[in-house]
């Protein structure tokens, strides 16, 4: 029997590849709050994404969140809404309500399984006053090929908008693009399951400066220069060491990526003509995995049963969306119809991919699909 294929391995720095920095850590005797292994870090997440952003470091993607909420959006009342998605992880609608706003969800578009612009235009059309923002996210970390409208929807509106890119660290929204520059804000998580990993970390990017203060500020009790508690505020920051590790993840980083990119595009070969559909931009994605839908739910169920069966861990990323989850389910009545959400959700498969995943393992993954499809056609 072949061992386990893990849906996630992460790849992290040898202990000899941080050692330095360790000792600096120690040496300075400054463990957190701001030191400069963190300065450095920001500095540097900021010049691999692009010119211009600023970056506020945090010690888990949620926080960042967080504070994008409470920073741009301002604490709500309970009873206005932020637009969101239902086929996303729950910390994005979790910050809208810890800030204050009940979630109005919003549909996937049915090929790109991204927010889908048309779906929000009719939730503002006919609830628009109730709804002070947009948390869009980039799903499964794949760059929106449609962010532009997006960002055209927001302004049209004069409604800022925060983007949850947290698993997309490294991503494109086209060639020559990362993720990360877009509307108000992104957001990122640097969690051990992201394609970028350091432990537990995450960051706030932007072209505004004065959010990125902000950010720190939330982050930070909610201090200004003077420590004193001008908003309210939590402790987000992230250590010294996580950011160590951070700057030798960079090292290397692009080319895990292609690593990444190369046990995509033989699934994709693979198993396309088997009928799975992958979703498009994830070619330029960090491929926190690979998503894929069958034709039919039940060609879902199948597979699914028959990866595991074989010990390749599959998973079904967003099943349940987040409107079905027990915290979230009936709480909003100025929605969207949620019918492509549903479908998708019932249809996804997400598969493993590693940095260096070998090609027996990656044969191991496309065989069992293809002897599916072999059983079907006798
Ligand atoms: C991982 C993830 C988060 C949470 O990030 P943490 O760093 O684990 O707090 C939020 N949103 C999405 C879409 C994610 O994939």
């Amino acid at each position: 029997m072949s061992s386990e294929i893990p849906f996630i391995r992460p790849t992290f720095p040898s202990p000899e590849a941080v050692a330095a920095a360790y000792a600096e850590v120690v040496e300075a005797n400054w463990f957190t709050n701001f030191g400069p292994q963190e300065r450095r870090f920001a500095g540097a997440v900021g010049s691999y994404l692009g010119d211009g952003l600023h970056v506020a470091t945090f010690a888990n993607g949620t926080l960042a969140l967080l504070a994008a909420v409470q920073c741009v959006f301002g604490r709500g009342d309970g009873t206005q809404h932020l637009l969101v998605p239902s086929f996303t992880f729950a910390a994005a609608p979790q910050a809208a309500v810890w800030c204050g706003y009940r979630p109005a969800w919003c549909d996937v578009d049915p090929e790109t399984w991204q927010p889908d612009v048309a779906s929000a235009r009719r939730v503002l059309a006919t609830h628009g006053d109730q709804v002070a923002g947009i948390v869009m996210a980039n799903v499964f970390g794949v760059g929106d090929p449609r962010i532009a409208d997006w960002e055209a929807l927001a302004a049209e509106h004069r409604l800022p908008m925060v983007i949850d890119s947290a698993a997309g660290f490294g991503s494109s929204y086209s060639r020559d693009e990362h993720v990360g520059g877009r509307g108000t804000c992104e957001i990122f998580s640097f969690h051990a399951t992201k394609p970028f990993a350091i432990g537990e970390g995450g960051a706030l990017v932007t072209r505004d400066p004065d959010l990125a203060r902000a950010a720190q500020e939330f982050q930070n009790f909610g201090f200004d220069a003077s420590r004193q508690s001008q908003v309210l505020g939590l402790n987000g920051k992230l250590q010294e060491l996580n950011a160590a590790i951070g700057l030798a993840q960079l090292d290397g980083f692009d080319e895990r990526l292609a690593g990444r990119r190369r046990v995509f595009d033989a699934y994709r070969e693979a198993l396309e003509p088997s009928g799975l559909t992958f979703q498009p931009n994830a070619e330029l994605s960090s491929l926190c995995f690979a998503a894929a839908v069958t034709p039919t739910a039940a060609q879902r169920d199948e597979l699914l049963a028959r990866w595991q069966a074989a010990g390749i861990q599959v998973r079904a990323y967003y099943n349940p969306p987040v409107h079905r989850q027990p915290l979230f389910a009936g709480t909003s009545s100025v929605s969207a119809d949620l019918a492509v959400t549903d479908d998708i959700a019932a249809r996804i498969v997400s598969l493993p991919v590693h940095d260096a995943m070998s090609p027996g393992d990656v044969a191991r993954v496309t065989g069992i699909a293809t002897v599916a499809r072999g059983g079907d056609r006798t």
